[in-house]
């Protein structure tokens, strides 16, 4: 069940031209006459009160050519034939075969409506990158238990050790991955932030300090610590419920994590108590750490500094990375955070993207299946993360022997981030998602940002218990595990 804070919204694109699938064009037969806006419920065309034209087709909105078979299509009722439909040749640049095109637009309409698009001309749950979760899916039973949607509980649990700290439980099994102030904007970061709260989830601040806008949201702010300890300070980690040690990114694994000078700029520098203009590294690995002994003083360290925080350890996926999370259990963590190869963002090189981590699906049954043999699998939460892109991959995620999983890329699309991978150069992203840049920073503002955030995690939920009631469950923690209930296209019967 949503918790109550939520509220959804209509929450259009701050844009004039989104990057539409099919072109609606109008020729100068129009007239005017307006039936095309009287007929499409969609809201292609509209003609506002008082006006005597009809504003130029809004297309992104359109369902395309299966169109032609309803009785309220346009370009049937056009009464002077003034109507075209075709293909939009500039949506094939959009996306890659892991976010297509489709899974970018559904996105957006899932950021502005709150809500699944209802359209069968967008495949928006499977990529088409021919592998991982792009192959699996569901196996529904023909007769599932009756179960009704409000009957249904999204809500896990982050701590399973019973080791007198706080049990807390987040309402949605997701939450926003850490982005750094320095890496993304501070709307970005506020917006995530009050998402988190109004989802009774978390965000993470990433490595580059702890800024105090995001004070009124501390009981949903996971603080970082990484290798480069920028802004790492004792306030800062008795401030929240959650501490999170990042020993590696599943984006770059063994590179750390390096900002460029551009975006290092007078107020992120003086966050990270750095020089202005300085490009910024954070080493590979914790210098400090090369044993589970070191592992377990880090982790002692922040449960001495703060009697009540959990400590979530991110790591990436080398092969070994099932007894990296036993060691951590046995060194007193709570969550292990895994996170695969497939995601990130333009800040990391393709090379290391595509080439050295694990791939996510693989390493979250290693982990959890070795957790279950060592006992200590109950006593653990399993987040997974790099590559979670929809909800029906958080499914799988969980299917597979996660609890929840850590979204990263998707939140930014919400903000309609078009993954054209620049967030790195010059002064960031031309969108301002991703940059620093007080100019380009404020191309949008919270109030938006937030809405359209908790507007995509209201369509995630909506089909999350979709899938739940489709298998007759009524908790998500029954999901945990049930590889069973999941064939690979390529070896199913
Ligand atoms: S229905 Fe045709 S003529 Fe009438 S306003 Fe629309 S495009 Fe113009
Ligand atoms: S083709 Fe259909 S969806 Fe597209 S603008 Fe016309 S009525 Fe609306
Ligand atoms: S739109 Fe912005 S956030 Fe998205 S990939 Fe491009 S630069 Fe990065």
């Amino acid at each position: 069940m949503k918790p109550s804070t939520v509220k959804i919204k209509e929450t259009p694109s701050r844009f004039k031209h989104n990057v539409p699938k099919y072109k609606v064009t109008r020729s100068d037969a129009c007239i005017n006459c307006g039936t095309c806006a009287n007929t499409c419920p969609f809201g292609v065309h509209e003609r506002l009160e008082g006006h005597n034209r009809v504003k130029p087709p809004i297309d992104y909105k359109c369902i395309g050519f299966e169109c032609l078979e309803r009785n309220f299509c346009c370009i049937a009722k056009c009464p002077r034939k003034a109507l075209t439909l075709t293909y939009n040749p500039m949506y094939e640049t959009l996306g890659d075969y892991r976010w297509t095109a489709d899974m970018i637009t559904a996105t957006w309409i899932m950021a502005e409506t709150g809500y699944p698009p209802d359209r069968k001309d967008l495949e928006y749950n499977v990529g088409n990158s021919g592998g991982g979760f792009d192959k699996l899916r569901f196996k529904f039973p023909d007769n599932p238990p009756e179960v009704q949607r409000d009957e249904i509980s999204t809500a896990i649990e982050l701590n399973r050790r019973n080791d007198g700290r706080a049990n807390v439980v987040i309402s949605t099994p997701v939450y926003g991955g850490g982005m750094s102030f320095g890496s993304v904007s501070l709307p970005t970061m506020v917006s995530k932030a009050r998402n988190a709260s109004i989802w009774n989830t978390f965000t993470c601040t990433g490595e580059g300090g702890y800024p105090e806008i995001l004070h009124p949201y501390d009981n949903h702010v996971i603080t970082q610590v990484a290798t480069g300890l920028f802004g790492v300070r004792e306030e800062t980690i008795q401030r929240v419920r959650i501490v999170e040690f990042k020993y590696a990114q599943g984006a770059k694994p063994g590179l750390g994590g390096h900002l460029l000078g551009e975006k290092n700029t007078a107020s992120v520098a003086r966050m990270r108590e750095a020089v202005q203009g300085t490009s910024l590294f954070s080493p590979f690995p914790f210098h400090s750490v090369y044993s589970i002994e070191d592992h377990k003083k880090h982790i002692d360290w922040i449960k001495e500094m703060n009697p009540n925080a959990l400590v979530s350890v991110k790591v990436s996926t080398p092969n070994d990375v099932d007894m990296v999370a036993v060691g951590s259990f046995y060194a007193g963590a709570h969550i292990i955070h895994i996170d695969g190869g497939y995601g990130g963002t333009g800040a990391a090189p393709d090379i290391a993207k595509k080439n050295i981590a694990m791939p996510i699906e693989y390493a979250i049954s290693k982990v959890h299946n070795f957790l279950v043999a060592e006992g200590a699998r109950d006593a653990m939460t399993l987040i997974a993360s790099g590559g979670i892109r929809t909800a029906h991959d958080l499914a799988k995620a969980i299917c597979l022997g996660a609890d929840g999983a850590v979204i990263g890329t998707a939140e930014m699309v919400s903000l309609e981030c078009v993954r054209c991978g620049n967030c790195e150069s010059g002064r960031g992203c031309a969108r301002g998602i991703a940059s620093t840049d007080s100019e380009l920073a404020d191309l949008f503002n919270e109030e938006w940002a937030t809405q359209r955030l908790t507007n995509m995690y209201h369509a995630w939920n909506f089909q999350l218990v979709d899938i739940l009631q489709k298998f007759g469950m009524k908790s998500v923690k029954e999901l945990v595990g049930r590889t069973d209930l999941l064939e690979h296209v390529d070896y199913s019967k």
